[in-house]
């Protein structure tokens, strides 16, 4: 039998290992964990000593555990384990949150090599979350000390059960019997950019012998990587411009539409308006992305193209992520209409919430062509939702929806057009990785006449006093008539809304303070003397939909002063008269998310304002991020600025971490270049060879990265 990358786990490895790799990281194929690459090397070479220790810097020591404890967090929920090791010249400690798992390998005595950025704690210097790597005795006899000083020693992601050693020796043991590796790199591709061949890439980025080893083979697995992603992207734009689509042109009923707004379109939606109409004449389906801010009018632009499908007796399916969103776009649609409009194309919504008898009605009304347009959210997709002429399909917030989905919507129709649109401005080298296959449109700037937001940070770290002048200024802006939100990232104090950032970034830069919860918050407020007369509700993701809808209706209506939420009102919720956001712990929030939140806000004729509060420190990467959305409302801007700040490999989500997905080593934040110089070959060869017919190593790779990963990355972005 030979030994490639498909071959099973089961056989090579012991049962226990090739069992635990599989349910750490679902591995089954000696592929999945020759991918597994190291998070990084150390050579012994360029140890530090714990003396000499500098601050902010990366480390790497080798050095004996002297002690390891436990101890419960003063404020919070979760223990710390705090690992004392030394060199002999000084002593540092190591924490780790919530993994006291790890005291059964620290014990005193056991030596090894720590590697992490040293930080500093009460005075005291600290790694959080090194990396390490203990030594066998064996270990150290087995190498000369020559080599042991200059070999790389790689890092691996490692979980409870599978240390960074053992996921080394286990690849050590497939590294020795893989044979051959088919290159999706073209040959004078791999020459031309100086690569090195796939299995010879494999070898050095696991068992390097120097430093240039593994640098170059993770050059070209990275070069790998980009290509195979940007041929899969192209060859999808190629295929979908050989499909027939029926042509979907603007007529009377466009032109009623748009000259029956009661404003006149800016500048930026005329022009994607324009985009729009030139994609659906062609002939072949439409494919586009519309990037604009909250509040830019995108579903102005959407309806024009609602209307232009109606037209021409075709049905639109609106794809909306949640409940509330698709009845707020619901409402919003019908309103954007007008009443005669609406009464043509008759929208109705179909959501997972309907009744027997209404959800029958809105099937019909899809299936009969009664309705030209179904808004709803994933409900949409089920085997009984059918229309009678699909000609476009639209979805919102598109970095929750997958490709997966969103052609489970297109198969219903004959080659619909589709429209995606997002309020998450996406910078260039994220579209064409993740949208490579979608036509982009930008709405750059907002409709004249908004009343701009004003952000402020309020910073407890530096004034603990501004706290309640926070309330205090809510009860203001509810005495003027106005409304707030009161925005905070847990539901309870041990249930956190989804989407909030890993604890593993607790360690930076904020200090253990008991995270503001919606459940702690609620009462809190309402026992405030400002307080007395307002009305105070909540909302959560762990509210009934119900009940979440209604709470929203009546904040809609004006029914509630103050809306305590966490971040379900993020996207698309428009209360014009709400004027005042509050955000509590607001590093624990990504920049465009922040950004997100406040564009709730000031969407009326009232200037609004929005209060950052955070706990963070002066310096931390937490603070510079709140900071920056205070800064400036340019949601582009901000992009750009929240790349900067995040981490390298945060951009596509918590989905790369580690697990199976097509980008393990591609970065969109700095591999710009890479990125572009893969998409020209992918574009060279699917010119020359559409079908991969003369590359049947890419075309197979990418049909096995891309089935593995659309579940993955795709999805969750
Ligand atoms: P988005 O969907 O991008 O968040 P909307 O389409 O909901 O934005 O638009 C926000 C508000 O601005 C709506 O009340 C809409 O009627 C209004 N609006 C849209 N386009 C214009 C325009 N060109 N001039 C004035 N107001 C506009
Ligand atoms: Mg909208």
């Amino acid at each position: 039998m030979s030994v490639g990358l498909e071959t099973k786990l089961q056989g090579l490895l012991g049962d226990r290992t090739q069992k635990a790799l599989s349910k750490a990281f679902g591995y089954s194929t000696l592929g999945d964990l020759l991918g597994h690459y190291p998070r990084r090397y150390a050579t012994r070479g360029e140890l530090t000593s714990i003396a000499g220790v500098p601050l902010g810097e990366q480390v790497t020591l080798v050095a004996e555990v002297v002690s390891a404890g436990q101890r419960s967090m003063r404020q919070r929920r979760g223990s710390v384990l705090e690992v004392v090791i030394t060199d002999g010249t000084g002593l540092v400690t190591l924490t780790f949150f919530n993994q006291a798992w790890r005291q059964k390998d620290l014990v005193p005595g056991a030596r090894g090599m720590f590697a992490g950025k040293v930080g500093a704690y009460r005075g005291e210097r600290q790694l959080a979350h090194p990396d390490y790597e203990l030594f066998s005795d064996e270990d150290v006899m087995a190498q000369s000390s020559e080599e042991w000083a200059k070999r790389p020693i790689p890092f691996y992601p490692a979980t409870s059960t599978l240390a960074s050693w053992q996921l080394a020796k286990s690849i050590g043991i497939l590294l020795d019997v893989l044979e051959d590796v088919p290159d999706p790199i073209p040959a004078e591709i791999r020459e031309a950019e100086g690569l090195l061949d796939f299995r010879d890439a494999l070898e050095k980025i696991h068992r390097p012998t120097e430093e240039a080893d593994w640098q170059r083979s993770r050059d070209t697995l990275r070069f790998q990587e980009a290509l195979v992603l940007q041929t899969a992207l192209v060859r999808r734009r190629v295929r979908n411009a050989a499909v027939q689509s029926t042509p979907r042109t603007p007529g009377g009923m466009t032109a009623a539409f748009v000259t029956g707004l009661p404003f006149s379109l800016t500048e930026d939606q005329v022009a994607v308006v324009d985009d729009i109409h030139q994609d659906m004449a062609s002939g072949h389906p439409m494919n586009r992305l519309v990037q604009g801010e909250v509040g830019s009018g995108k579903t102005v632009v959407a309806a024009t193209a609602i209307v232009t499908v109606a037209q021409s007796g075709g049905q639109t399916a609106l794809l909306a992520p949640t409940e509330v969103l698709a009845n707020q776009h619901f409402r919003s649609l019908v309103a954007t209409l007008g009443p005669e409009m609406a009464a043509t194309l008759k929208p109705v919504l179909l959501t997972g919430a309907l009744g027997q008898t209404e959800r029958k009605k809105a099937l019909l009304a899809a299936a009969s062509s009664a309705s030209s347009l179904v808004v709803g959210t994933h409900a949409l997709l089920g085997d009984s939702v059918q229309f009678a002429d699909l000609g476009l399909v639209v979805i919102d917030e598109q970095h929750r929806f997958g490709v997966d989905q969103r052609d489970a919507l297109r198969l219903k129709g004959s080659h619909p057009h589709v429209l995606v649109l997002t309020a998450t401005p996406i910078p260039r080298t994220v579209a064409m990785t993740v949208f490579g296959d979608l036509d982009v449109s930008t709405i750059r700037h907002l409709p004249k006449g908004r009343s701009p937001i004003e952000s402020h940070v309020v910073a407890l770290a530096d004034h603990p006093t501004w706290y309640p002048r926070v309330w205090a200024r809510i009860a203001e802006e509810v005495a003027k008539g106005r409304q707030a939100f009161v925005v905070a990232s847990a539901i309870s104090a041990q249930v956190h809304e989804e989407g909030d950032l890993e604890d593993e970034d607790e360690a930076e830069g904020v200090p253990q303070v008991p995270r503001a919860s919606v459940e702690d918050i609620l009462p809190m407020v309402r026992s405030l003397p400002e307080f007395a007369s307002l009305r105070v509700e909540a909302i959560h993701g762990r509210v009934p939909t119900a009940e979440k809808d209604a709470v929203m209706h009546a904040f809609g209506a004006g029914d509630i002063d103050v809306l305590v939420a966490t971040t379900v009102i993020e996207v698309g919720i428009d209360v014009p008269n709400a004027s005042i956001m509050v955000i509590l712990d607001a590093d624990r929030f990504g920049v465009s998310q922040l950004h997100q939140l406040r564009g709730r806000v000031g969407r009326g004729e009232h200037a609004g304002t929005c209060l950052l509060v955070t706990h963070a420190e002066v310096g931390s990467t937490a603070r510079a991020r709140v900071e920056a959305v205070a800064e400036t409302l340019d949601g582009f801007d901000l992009a750009a600025k929240d790349l900067e700040l995040r981490r390298e490999g945060d951009v596509l989500g918590a989905s790369q971490s580690g697990r199976r997905s097509s980008l393990k080593l591609v970065r969109v934040t700095s591999d710009a270049d890479l990125i572009d110089t893969a998409r020209e070959y992918a574009e060279r060869i699917l010119s020359e060879d559409p079908e991969l017919a003369a590359h049947p190593v890419l075309a197979a790779t990418i049909q096995a990265r891309l089935d593995a990963s659309s579940e993955d990355y795709l999805e969750k972005n």
